[in-house]
């Protein structure tokens, strides 16, 4: 069945590779991210094999902002089947380096992103009485480790606001599900962005030896979204098979 499926963060790396995967698969895909020659270039490969797909300037950031990737998704389809909160950033360091800039973004990015997605949507879903969350949190919704605080921090987060929407939207019998899809190291752009020299050397190191495509990741999201409505895939963790940590 075509759905339509609003991606943030889909001007690279994950969000990308799910965009293509379910726009292939006969969805309508509503993309939002800041850089707007990668949305054009996307939104056009999409076109060009036959897919429907459309862009929005938004940084999820502001709730605002999301508001207005929810209403093109209205105006242009007329509804939102699925909305996947993937936007993210990854700029890890110790706390003693004190990048408290780079915390406030994580926490505005990937938390605040995430639950602002979740109220630009919800009330649409609401009265579809059919909806559908995607957040994308990470292996560190589960673990937290040297370097990693604030964003694991973040993405428990992610987790614990999943959990929630999820038991208050089956007390509500909305027939809105909610799935967290937490990976480990995906070959993307996002370990390139550590503003700390030595974890940036480090992560470069992890992810050459072990990264999986994120391809992989995005046929576990279509695996999620594609399940019947009455069954709700709640987290599926997927990591290269020879990632310990
Ligand atoms: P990328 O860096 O390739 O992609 C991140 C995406 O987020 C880009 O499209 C970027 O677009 C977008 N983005 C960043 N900030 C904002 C913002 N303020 N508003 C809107 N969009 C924004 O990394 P990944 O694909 O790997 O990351 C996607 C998600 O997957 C993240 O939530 C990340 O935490 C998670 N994840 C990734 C793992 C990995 O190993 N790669 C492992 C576990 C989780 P633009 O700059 O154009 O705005």
């Amino acid at each position: 069945m075509s759905k339509v499926i609003v991606i943030t963060g889909a001007s690279s790396g994950i969000g990308e590779a799910t965009a293509k995967t379910l726009a292939k698969a006969g969805n309508k895909v509503v993309l939002a991210a800041r850089r707007q020659d990668r949305l054009e270039a996307l939104v056009a490969d999409i076109q060009a094999a036959g897919g429907e797909a459309i862009y929005v300037l938004a940084d999820v950031s502001k709730l605002e902002e999301n508001k207005k990737i929810a209403q093109a998704a209205l105006d242009t389809y007329g509804r939102i089947d699925v909305w996947v909160n993937n936007a993210g950033l990854m700029p890890l360091s110790e706390f003693s380096k004190g990048l408290v800039e780079e915390w406030d973004r994580m926490i505005d990015v990937n938390l605040k992103g995430t639950l602002y997605g979740i109220d630009a949507a919800l009330p649409t879903m609401r009265s579809q009485e059919s909806g559908q969350f995607v957040n994308v949190a990470s292996l560190s919704a589960h673990q937290a480790g040297a370097t990693t605080g604030v964003y694991a921090a973040t993405k428990f987060g992610v987790w614990a606001a999943s959990e929630s929407l999820r038991q208050e939207e089956a007390m509500a019998q909305s027939n809105v599900r909610v799935t967290v899809i937490s990976p480990g190291a995906v070959d993307t752009e996002l370990p390139q962005h550590a503003s700390d020299a030595a974890v940036k050397e480090n992560l470069a190191g992890f992810y050459a030896a072990l990264a999986i495509p994120a391809e992989e990741v995005a046929r576990s999201i279509q695996f999620a979204i594609d399940t019947p409505e009455n069954t709700s895939i709640n987290e599926i963790i997927i990591r290269p098979t020879a990632q310990t940590l």
